[in-house]
């Protein structure tokens, strides 16, 4: 027993814990500034377009031409929709991390919430001809234990994004498999899929892929990192696979709750 070197060890625990914590808030800091500069970005692109749209309308130069007139209304309006996704969405991530939503856990069956997401959707997906097709034993119950309406809202974004990314006259297969004390809810679509390198990173706040932003699929690249967050906040998992040109899978769990 050596007090001294007991000393020490005791001086050189708490400078690494204190190392630790300080690294923990610069990487903190660092990401809220990155966080900022990656808003005022995405709200800065369509901003700027619409105001172009709008200067180019008022100075009258296409006045003859009433077609790109209306082209260029239409492209006006479909940025401020993105701005309206970006904040909706901006406030769901902020609600979410500040922990000011909290979740209202009660036992439901996840099938009947299926249907209904399905029947929500089915109208858009018709729009570009895609079939939601529910799979699985879904005559029968089954129960988990979850907050239903964020629950409804992960499989909403999971289905929406299937019928924005998947391919016309596509289908997205939505089914449930029962694991030991969990339920696995997959998204299945035929869609263009998502090439290997940027798998890791959709779930990513801001992340687009180059191909959604070039076809102007409309989005805020939010929807997947507050289903990410929804999952987790139930100590849930969620997790992606995909095959370019083949289609991609989203799946994550649930709690299993009793028959009864
Ligand atoms: P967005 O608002 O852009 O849809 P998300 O966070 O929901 O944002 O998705 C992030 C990006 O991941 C999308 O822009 C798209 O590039 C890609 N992505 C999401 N779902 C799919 C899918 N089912 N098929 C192909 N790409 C997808």
């Amino acid at each position: 027993d050596d007090p001294i070197a007991d000393a020490e060890r005791e001086v050189r625990d708490w400078a690494k814990q204190k190392a630790s914590e300080i690294h923990t808030l610069q990487e903190q800091a660092q990401f809220r500034k990155e966080f900022l500069s990656n808003i005022s970005h995405e709200f800065k692109t369509p901003l700027f377009a619409t105001q172009g749209y709008i200067e180019t309308l008022q100075d009258g130069l296409i006045d003859e031409d009433p077609d790109l007139a209306k082209n260029f209304l239409d492209k006006a309006s479909r940025n401020i929709d993105r701005l309206g996704y970006l904040i909706h969405d901006l406030d769901e991530i902020s609600k979410l991390e500040t922990g000011t939503v909290s979740l209202i856990i009660e036992r439901f069956d996840i099938h009947a919430l299926i249907k209904e997401c399905i029947e929500d959707l089915e109208s858009k997906a018709e729009k570009s001809n895609i079939k939601l097709v529910f799979k699985g034993k879904s005559t029968q119950p089954l129960f988990v234990k979850a907050d239903r309406k964020r629950i409804q809202q992960v499989l909403v974004n999971l289905i929406d994004n299937s019928i924005k990314y998947g391919k016309q006259s596509g289908k997205t297969t939505i089914s449930t498999f029962s694991l030991f004390d969990q339920i696995l809810v997959e998204v299945t679509d035929d869609g263009y899929g998502i090439e290997e390198k940027n798998l890791p990173r959709v779930f990513e706040r801001f992340f687009r892929t180059d191909k959604s932003r070039s076809r102007d699929i409309g989005g805020s690249g939010l929807g997947l990192s507050i289903v990410k967050h929804i999952v987790e906040a139930h100590q849930q998992n969620v997790n992606v696979r995909s095959t370019e040109g083949i289609g991609t899978t989203f799946g994550f769990t649930l709690a299993r709750a009793s028959a009864h």
